[in-house]
């Protein structure tokens, strides 16, 4: 199959995604998170295809996008007041809510869960996309299972080149890290994944908010978690990436001390001239954290080439976005973290 590539202004490009979605098959397409791999989300044959392109494990539940917050409804029933109020406050936008699913919601969707995962995004052309289509939008992250999310349509073509129609290029996505999520089918308020609506901003609407432990930690894989899709490897590249923490000058000593031939160090644009001598690459700037989390996942795929050596990477500190990128460098990393305050 060869696969289009067609600017997300060319006219009628819209169209053209709408009529392959209604046909049953998958379009990539942008938003201001990460790129889509987008099917019908009512339909469980497309959504099988979804699975099929990203050789996704069918356990882990999809997200069903929706172009308006008016069709909560739709797919969910007994919604909390707190549902409409985040609707209000943050969509279209980088917020995914999970609610209890009617059943218009094919199980196939959801991963077998009686809960559904919904989210309006912020970008015009992937909403467009939504009402054209005329049904909600199932759309995972563009990449091949386990690997880093797709930031631009380079990347959707690198993992899917041949196997998908059609590539939707909008440019480089601008918060760059996926949405985050919140589970608001318990008696609190649960924060699934961290993503570019912060955990503060949260707080301040719900008044509470549990940190799921799949968020800080690694999960072992028999473990039971709220969605399966959590205890999965995520955003990594093949080669092993340990976090050094601790103030800039330490954190160099450190990676100096330990650095070997084909290594790399996965910086701060401040910090590459500490970093001269040991092949850096800058994801962005410390003190802008939203270039941090725009250019993680592009950086990652750049280390991804399969003839490298470990990845040292540092990490920003704080809450806010910063807490997003901390939550997939760690994963990435498989939550290997040396402090270099301390560590020899
Ligand atoms: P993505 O990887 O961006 O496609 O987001 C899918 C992730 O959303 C899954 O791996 C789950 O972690 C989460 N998710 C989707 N649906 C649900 C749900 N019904 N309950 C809990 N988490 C969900
Ligand atoms: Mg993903």
């Amino acid at each position: 199959m060869k696969t289009q590539v067609i600017p997300a202004n060319h006219p009628n490009v819209a169209q053209k995604a709408a009529e392959i979605i209604q046909s049953g098959d998958v379009v990539a397409i942008p938003t201001e998170t990460v790129y889509g791999l987008a099917a019908n989300g009512l339909s469980e044959d497309a959504v099988s295809r979804i699975f099929e392109v990203k050789g996704r494990p069918s356990d882990n539940p999809l997200i069903l996008h929706i172009c308006d917050a008016t069709q909560i409804d739709l797919y969910c029933h007994d919604v909390p007041q707190s549902a409409y109020r985040l609707a209000q406050l943050f969509w279209p936008g980088p917020l995914t809510m999970v609610l209890p699913a009617k059943d218009t919601v094919p199980k196939r969707t959801t991963g077998g869960l009686s809960t559904v995962a919904l989210r309006c995004p912020d970008s015009e052309i992937a909403r467009q996309i939504i009402q054209l289509s005329g049904v909600p939008l199932a759309a995972p992250s563009a990449n091949i299972s386990g690997k880093p999310s797709t930031t631009t349509a380079e990347h959707v073509l690198h993992d899917h080149g041949g196997k998908i129609p059609l590539i939707v290029d909008g440019g480089a996505c601008r918060v760059g890290v996926e949405s985050t999520i919140v589970d608001l089918t318990e008696e609190r308020p649960r924060l699934l994944r961290p993503g570019g609506i912060t955990p503060e901003q949260l707080m301040a609407v719900l008044g509470d908010l549990v940190v799921d432990k799949a968020v800080t930690a690694q999960i072992d894989k028999d473990a039971v978690v709220k969605a399966p899709g959590m205890k999965y490897r995520h955003y990594a590249p093949t080669e092993p990436v340990i976090i050094v923490a601790g103030e800039r000058e330490k954190a160099a000593a450190y990676i100096h001390r330990h650095f070997e031939p084909g290594d790399r160090v996965l910086c701060f644009e401040e910090e590459l001239p500490l970093y001269a001598d040991c092949n850096p690459l800058s994801y962005g700037k410390e003190a802008d954290v939203s270039t941090l989390s725009a250019g993680l996942f592009a950086a990652l795929r750049e280390l991804d080439d399969g003839s490298i050596g470990k990845v040292y990477a540092r990490c920003p500190v704080g809450g806010g976005v910063a807490y997003a990128v901390q939550n997939r460098l760690k994963k990435a990393a498989a939550f290997h973290i040396v402090d270099a305050e301390v560590a020899q």
